[in-house]
């Protein structure tokens, strides 16, 4: 039987690079389409070792109409697209909302309307826990209300789905699954592909892999007087390769879809504070963390996680990882990649 072509956009980034090798393992055909501003084509020599095979790849700017339009043409066939193409730094979006509008938004206008010109009927969208804000109930449900977005970043999700939803309404042979992530950490258990942020992290778990690591003195932790059971924040952290398989999952229910559009959480359904991550760390590596506590950080809310029942239910898709294997993964990546730069 002929393999399936998917599109991932975004496949040299962090999430990307796991899903890519993950569709592989299932069967499909994978091709990248990546124009690395935030990532390395070296992923994809990273991709071929894990899997065997080397995906396809298009470098091309989705914020270009014409360069999208033209890597398109050359994959018609492609019975989906999984977009992750995206800036995501929220901190950076404050201080440049037109390149965050602009890209995030260009981008998914322009691959929508190849889709829509190619047939191709199946979007997966990786959207984000961002879009609950400050959750008014927790665990945050699918139908818990939209909030108001503190970032552009953010923004940017919730118009992403209005668009969404918009585009497949308009085109009742398209489908799409929103895909709401809570916290991905962990890195691929070969220890081969991972996060790789640029510059200083401003995420929680690559920022207690550069302190193991002695690239940074300490880690900093924004807050320990919340209203939480210990006082520090929560969150839903959930290992990078179980998320990756609610993609394939979502591609799997497609093929019956009976709605246009559906939404998931995609969590563990569990949430850990700052602190109990920072012991799980530790733990599970035996590598202890310094840190010290500092003022909050500004837009953080107390606690969210995730009620993950809807993609059980439909994907029949949930969580399996131990939080000590995903420490132990990312671990594993950190050594990689610091070994590398000492080489
Ligand atoms: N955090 C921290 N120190 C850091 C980075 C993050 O204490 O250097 C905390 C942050 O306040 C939040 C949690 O870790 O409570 C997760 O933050 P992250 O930026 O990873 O994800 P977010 O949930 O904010 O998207």
């Amino acid at each position: 039987m002929q393999k399936q072509t998917i599109i991932v956009t975004g496949g040299c980034g962090y999430i990307g690079s796991h899903t890519a090798v993950a569709l592989q393992q299932a069967g499909y055909n994978v091709v990248i389409f990546d124009c690395c501003v935030n990532s390395t084509p070296e992923t994809l020599d990273r991709i071929t070792e894990i899997t065997g095979v080397r995906p396809d790849f298009e470098h091309v700017d989705l914020t270009d109409a014409l360069a999208t339009h033209n890597a398109f043409e050359k994959h018609p066939h492609a019975c989906g697209v999984i977009h992750f193409a995206a800036l995501k730094a929220v901190g950076e979006s404050v201080a440049q909302p037109v390149r965050y509008y602009r890209n995030n938004l260009t981008s998914l206008l322009n691959v929508l309307n190849m889709m829509v010109e190619l047939n191709i009927p199946n979007i997966v969208f990786s959207s984000s826990a961002t879009v609950y804000g400050n959750p008014t109930e927790l665990p945050a449900t699918e139908q818990t209300p939209l909030q108001p977005a503190t970032s552009p970043y953010g923004q940017t999700k919730l118009m992403a789905e209005q668009i969404i939803r918009d585009t497949v309404a308009a085109h009742p042979n398209m489908h799409a699954v929103l895909l709401r992530y809570f916290n991905p950490i962990g890195a691929h258990p070969s220890g081969k592909i991972g996060e790789l942020p640029n510059g200083v992290p401003n995420n929680l778990m690559p920022y207690i892999l550069q302190v193991a690591a002695g690239w940074r003195e300490k880690l900093n932790v924004f807050g320990n007087d919340y209203q939480t059971p210990d006082g520090f924040c929560v969150r839903d952290y959930i290992d990078i390769n179980d998320l990756v398989d609610a993609h394939i999952a979502a591609l799997q229910y497609m093929s019956h879809q009976e709605n246009n559009i559906d939404v998931f959480n995609i969590g563990t359904g569990h949430g850990l504070s700052v602190m109990e991550i920072i012991r799980a760390f530790e733990n599970a590596t035996g590598v202890k963390i310094k840190y010290e506590i500092a003022p909050r950080r500004a837009g953080d809310v107390p606690a969210i996680y995730a009620c993950a029942n809807l993609a059980q239910e439909k994907l029949g898709w949930c969580a399996k990882i131990p939080v000590t294997e995903t420490m132990k993964s990312a671990w594993l990546w950190q050594q990689n990649i610091s070994d590398k730069k000492q080489g």
